[in-house]
């Protein structure tokens, strides 16, 4: 499959927002064909839109089988989608600890699975997790999260040791807190957990572990992975990258 002039292709999960849609914007940009999936993908987004939900084998099955038919080749995945829920330990709603380990970390697995013979053939195929600052540190109330965050940690590495006969390279990115939908819909949550009003929470909860106190921006994190992914990013694999404006200095 390889040869000159070709085109890379890469999949993207929840490209729909936040991240998700930078990184797809970004390696698009990059001049990557990109499959954008998401529950709901946006029209008028980056790349060619595919629903689907990562929750389920068959939606993580038809986004590797959709990519391969559209561009007939799979260099690079990015498992980005996710979502956070906050309540203490003893009010965690089961469903909720299922439904995220599925996203955060059973989806990645998926994808890797269903993708990993099209990324060998590649010949320099690349998997990126969106993990977070906490795959090495937890906080609490976010049980499911944390532990998602340091599984994928786990399943990154494990796939840096089988990939690299094949010339795949697998990171797990690991940003603290960036300015997207997800960050926004926790405020309220998080003023309900802790007993404080909502305009506290971003200055004394959720910006108080970064070192510097300023939000990430999606396109940060979109750089990175266009790093990664690139020429640049050939000496990590089995690694975090770790871009938390100090948090795990701490
Ligand atoms: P976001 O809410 O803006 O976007 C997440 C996307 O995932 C949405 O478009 C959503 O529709 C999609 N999604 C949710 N459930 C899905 C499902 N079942 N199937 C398919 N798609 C689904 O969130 P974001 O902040 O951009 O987060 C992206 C990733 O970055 C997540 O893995 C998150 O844990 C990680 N992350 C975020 C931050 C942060 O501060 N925002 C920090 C570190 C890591």
């Amino acid at each position: 499959m390889e040869g000159a002039g070709h085109r890379r292709a890469a999949v993207v999960t929840g490209a729909a927002s936040g991240i998700g849609r930078a990184i797809a914007e970004r390696l698009a940009d990059d001049g990557l064909d990109v499959l954008a999936v998401d529950l709901d993908p946006v029209p008028d987004g980056p790349g060619v839109g595919y629903a689907a939900d990562l929750t389920t084998r068959e939606g993580n099955r038809g986004a590797i089988d959709e990519a391969l038919e559209r561009f007939a080749r799979l260099d690079v995945i990015v498992a980005n989608a996710g979502v956070q829920h906050v309540a203490p330990i003893s009010e965690f709603p089961e469903d909720h600890w299922e439904a995220m380990i599925a996203l955060l970390l059973t989806s990645p697995f998926l994808l890797a699975r269903y993708g990993w013979e099209a990324l060998g053939a590649a010949g320099d195929g690349r998997f990126v997790a969106i993990a977070s600052a906490h795959a090495l540190a937890a906080s609490p109330f976010k049980s499911a999260y944390v532990a998602a965050k340091h599984g994928v940690l786990g399943l990154v590495k494990t796939l840096a040791l089988e990939g690299a006969e094949r010339g795949i390279l697998a990171t797990a990115v690991c940003p603290g807190f960036v300015r997207t939908p997800l960050v926004e819909a926790q405020l309220a949550d998080q003023a309900k957990a802790r007993g404080i009003p909502e305009e506290r929470v971003l200055e004394d909860v959720i910006l108080e572990p970064h070192a510097v106190k300023r939000l990430l921006e999606p396109e940060e994190v979109a750089g990175t992975v266009s790093f990664l992914v690139g020429p640049g990013g050939r000496g990590f694999t089995g690694v975090p990258v770790t871009m938390d404006l100090g948090w795990t200095a701490h």
